[in-house]
This record gives C-alpha cells, structure tokens and sequence, in this order.
C-alpha cells in the first residue's frame, strides 16, 4: 500500500519504518526540516535500538522517502496516519493543535479517497472533531452538486514502548482499530486489518471497535499502567517503614496470574512523554464530565513525592544542606534504552541537589547530549546551577571523589560495575539506588553504606 506518515518522533518513525520493512511503500512527512534532512542523509534523529538499520534499509530498497512536503504527502498516501505529539496544554488536556494542523492539510490538498488514521493519543471525540474539520474544508473546495472526494477517519492508538519500539511494533500484544459509524468508516476497518495482518504472525492482533472506545482505551492502558508503579512505589516506601524487603513481596504478588510480575518495580517514579500528560488528560476528561478521577489525583501525586525519595534518602543520611557535595549520578534518560529525556525523574533530582548545594557529576550511556539540552533549558534562569553540573565520560568517571551515588536509570550497564573500583573512586562508599539493581547483603559486604527503594530492611 501507498502510505503517509505525518510526524516522524518516536511513534511515526518506527511505524513508518515498520511499515515500509513489511513492504509498502512509505513516505515520512514532517515539519522540522533539519530533522527530515538528517533522515535524508539515512541518519537517525533519536535513539531506538535497530532503527538505523531498518532506515537504511528500506531507503534503499526504495520503499521509505522523508520529506517536508505537505501536499506530496497527502497525494502520496491512500492511507495517511497522524502521528505528531499531543502535549499537554496550559489547563493539563491534550493540545491538539498538530494533529487539526495535519488534518486540515489533508483536507486541503486531497483530491480522492483518503483513509485518515490518528496514531497520536487523542482525548475521547478527537476523531469526531477531526471528521468534521475535515468535512468543512471540503466542503468548501466542492461547493457545487460535484461531490467531494469521500474519506475515513479511524482511531489507531499506539502502544509500542520507547527502547523496545521495533519490537513492540513489529509483535504486537493488540493493535486497536476504532471505527466511526460512516459505511466508508466500516469498510476502513478491512484495509486496517490487510494491513496489519503481516503482524500477527498467524494470529489476528486487531481488536475492532467503535471510535469513541479506542480512544478511551488508549488512556485507560496508561492510566492503569501508571496506577501499578504509584502502588508499587507507594507499597515500597510503606515495607522500608515497617522493616519489610519489598523484593520477595514483589515475587510474592507478582506470581498471581490476577496481578502478573510486569510493572511492579518500585523505582524513583515514572516519566516521559506519555504516563505523566496521559494520566493528566484523563483527569481533564473527568473533570470536564464533572467526575473527577481521585484515584488517578493520588497516582500522579505518589509520583511527584517519588521523584524525591532520593533527595529524602540523602537527607537521612547528610542532613539537608549539600553544599560541598559531590554526588555522581548514573542515568538521565527517563527510562533504559532511550534518550528520552521528556519529564525524566532525573530532571527533578538534578535541581532539588543543585538548589541544597550539591556539585554533580553525571552519567548516561546515550542520552547526555538531550540532558545537556533539557538542563539548560529548565535551569536557563539559574547559570550558577548550571555551572555545578560536570558531565562525566564514564560511570567511573561520574563517581570519582563523589560523597554518594545515585542511581537513576537502570542501563544495563550499571548493572554489574566493577565494585572495588567503585568504592576506590568514591570518597565515601554511599550508594542510593534508585532502581534496586543489586543484592542489598553483598553491597553491605563489599563495604558499600547501600540505600534502596523498600529494600533497607535486609540485614
Ligand atoms: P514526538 O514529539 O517524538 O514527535 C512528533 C513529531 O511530529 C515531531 O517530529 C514534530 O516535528 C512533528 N510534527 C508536529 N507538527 C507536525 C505537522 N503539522 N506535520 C508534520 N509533522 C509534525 O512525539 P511521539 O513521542 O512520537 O508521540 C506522538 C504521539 O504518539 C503522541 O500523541 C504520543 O502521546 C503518542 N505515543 C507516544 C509513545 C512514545 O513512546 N513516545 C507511545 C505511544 C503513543
């Protein structure tokens, strides 16, 4: 099939390269230049394992083109997925000003039939209103008896996972497919179908629904997998308290097919461009209903105070005033695999140390040139914060002569340092793992003062 992507971030580049490696023919549109010129020169503008390869690949097979071009765009494609950000607005909603952008250029240039499919996360009517604005501004092209070319809109909710994304993509658990009521719209969920069965592997993955629904049911999933990692972190905190190891009861819990092992990691809170905007539209939904959802109030605000359980975990053990500290850092992105930075928890850790006195020295494996960029930018009206972060060349590196180090991101990496190198560069042994990477009894044995998340009961 003939296929338009509009946005190629972190959903409409791997779906775009996904779909042209199962053998359509894709053309990637985008409105930032100097990144569609980088994907022109088959460079990657993000990082996602894999991706690079697949790029270069169907570039050169002939199937995959980048370009700004609007109007070729929706000529191109008889299938054209919207797939630019919905951030959150001032009031906590989904902005939808990229996606009405999208949908009023394919309404002004089309000239047949199009298929229009919202791959961003939308709020619950997003598909409705994208109907109708473009339905007007055809309308206006065909004033006359002529009728105007007819299309679909469908609502086709992503769910790949920043770090696995051409996996996830590629083996989907589900791809959902909401419909509106239009018989065009009935008979889109056929194409949807075709063309998405290369990615079953046998088995058919589309759920089919109404529109309405799928919209619904992409927030939901958020919300849900949000809601596990506040209970979990919230659980955590509660087992050090009571001088409970949380990681058997983690086992423990995990192992009820009811509840399942995945998601229930305490850590130091989620982040990035989805769970925290996601969670916060379908608290603006609620309210706008007059419901509003006190469960999810409690979730988002367990996460703010988990984004501090470090900072507190320090406090303990140093009092409240780090000036003359040192503390490397290990991890920026906000979760492995990705150099995300968008709400990453570290961004929160970086300013509560730097504004108690700290000096730090930090480390990610890819993602230091985006933190570079996101602390610059959250700290641009304090340089004499800025001007006490150090960015280190090596784990090593970050920790040398650091008081404490905090772990942020669990890299793999991180997961197996050569230990006596790391006591011998620290200046006090003080580890505060955010992300529970290791035994708390041999830390201890290894000479290490080891602080966890609801894991300081261990002996
Ligand atoms: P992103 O910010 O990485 O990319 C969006 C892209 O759209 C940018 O490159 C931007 O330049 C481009 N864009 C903006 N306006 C445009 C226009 N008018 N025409 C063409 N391109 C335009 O966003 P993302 O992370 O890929 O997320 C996209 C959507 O998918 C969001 O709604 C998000 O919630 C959802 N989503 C994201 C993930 C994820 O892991 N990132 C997963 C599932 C769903």
């Amino acid at each position: 099939m003939n296929l338009t992507l509009f946005g190629t971030g972190y959903v409409g580049l791997v779906t775009g390269v996904c779909l042209a490696e199962l053998g359509n023919d894709v053309l990637c549109i985008d409105t930032d230049a100097e990144k569609i010129a980088t994907l022109q020169r088959a460079e990657v503008p993000i990082y996602e394992p894999g991706l690079q390869e697949l790029i270069v690949g169907n570039v050169r097979a002939g199937r995959l083109a980048f370009s700004t071009d609007m109007a070729r765009g929706v000529a191109h494609g008889d299938v054209q997925f919207i797939a630019v950000g919905t951030p959150s607005a001032d009031d906590g909603s989904a902005d939808l000003s990229h996606v009405f952008e999208v949908a009023g250029a394919i309404a002004t240039h089309m000239t047949s039939f199009k298929v229009i499919v919202n791959k961003s996360t939308v709020p619950v009517g997003a598909g409705e209103a994208v109907h109708k604005a473009v339905a007007t501004v055809l309308a206006q092209r065909w004033p006359g008896a002529q009728p105007a070319p007819g299309f679909a809109v469908v609502s086709n909710p992503e769910f790949l996972k920043e770090g696995s994304a051409i996996n996830d993509f590629m083996r989907p658990d589900r791809i959902i497919v909401g419909l509106g009521e239009s018989p065009e719209e009935q008979r889109a969920g056929d194409l949807m179908r075709a063309l998405y069965r290369p990615f079953g592997h046998g088995h058919d993955r589309v759920i089919c629904m109404d529109r309405r629904s799928a919209e619904f049911t992409k927030y939901a999933a958020n919300a849900m997998l949000a809601t596990r990692i506040s209970f979990m972190n919230e659980m955590a905190n509660l087992a050090d308290r009571l001088r409970v190891d949380i990681e058997p009861v983690r086992v423990g819990i995990g192992a009820d097919p009811r509840i399942g092992d995945s998601f229930l990691y305490p850590g130091v809170g989620y982040g990035g461009s989805c769970f925290p905007k996601d969670v916060t539209a379908l608290q603006r939904m609620g309210d706008d209903v007059g419901l509003p959802l006190r469960l999810l109030a409690a979730v988002a605000q367990v996460n703010d105070g988990q984004k501090r359980q470090l900072v507190d975990r320090l406090v303990q053990r140093l009092g409240p005033d780090f000036s003359g500290q040192r503390f490397a850092l290990w991890g920026l992105a906000f979760k492995p695999n990705t150099d995300d930075m968008r709400e990453a928890p570290s961004r929160v850790l970086v300013r509560e140390l730097l504004e108690r006195g700290a000096v730090l020295q930090v480390f990610d494996p890819v993602a230091m040139q985006e933190a570079r960029r996101c602390l610059q930018d959250d700290l641009h009206d304090r340089p004499d914060l800025l001007a006490r972060i150090r960015y280190a060349q090596s784990p090593l590196d970050a920790a040398r002569d650091a008081d404490a180090l905090l772990i942020v991101t669990e890299w793999q990496v991180f997961r197996s340092p050569d230990f006596d190198a790391l006591r011998a560069v620290l200046r006090q042994p003080l580890v505060v793992d955010g992300r529970n990477l290791y035994e708390p009894r041999s830390m201890r044995a290894l000479g290490f003062d080891y602080l966890t998340v609801g894991r300081n009961a261990v002996d």
